[in-house]
């Protein structure tokens, strides 16, 4: 179930996301808040600079491995505009975070790609459950899942 703090929480992914777009990375977004509902960090993609494991979700994992007690992680929840990839899962699932909230899937970011006519990526698009298990996993949200893959577009509009 995605509340109305859910729902404030994926908003700001959103703009997180916009934040990349406008400084030419891909636009993704994510916000690690605490049991208590504070935002402890929050980050936007960084691959412009050449380096593609710069996701904001394995930013979150590495703050928080760093930052948490493994207590503190497993309360937590990881707020994103997209899914989370196989990579980014992976870290989730190996620093001991709790939940995820994603706006948009990792399935309609590989349809909406196909539309768009851009080449899959190296590494699949594979749900969340499908990297880690016992994990509390809400989303989509639909009507956010348009903004993110409007922002997707403007994204790969520029590069053609
Ligand atoms: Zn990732």
């Amino acid at each position: 179930m995605i509340n109305d703090i859910d729902l404030k929480h994926l908003k700001r992914c959103v703009e997180l996301a916009k934040e990349a777009l406008e400084a030419g990375d891909e636009p993704f977004g994510s916000v690690l808040v605490s049991a208590d509902g504070d935002v402890l960090a929050e980050d936007h993609n960084h691959v412009a600079g050449g380096d593609h494991t710069q996701h904001p979700e394995f930013a979150l994992a590495r703050w928080a491995a760093n930052h948490m007690t493994p207590e503190e992680r497993a309360k937590a929840t990881v707020y994103t505009s997209g899914e989370h990839c196989p990579m980014c899962a992976a870290a989730h699932g190996w620093v001991g975070l709790g939940r995820i909230v994603y706006a948009s899937s990792s399935k309609q970011l590989a349809e909406w790609l196909e539309e768009m006519g851009v080449a899959a990526p190296r590494v699949r698009n594979l749900p969340i459950q499908e990297v880690i298990r016992d994990t509390a996993i809400d989303g989509l949200v639909p009507e956010l899942a348009q903004e993110v893959r409007e922002l997707h577009r403007q994204f790969h509009s520029k590069r053609k």
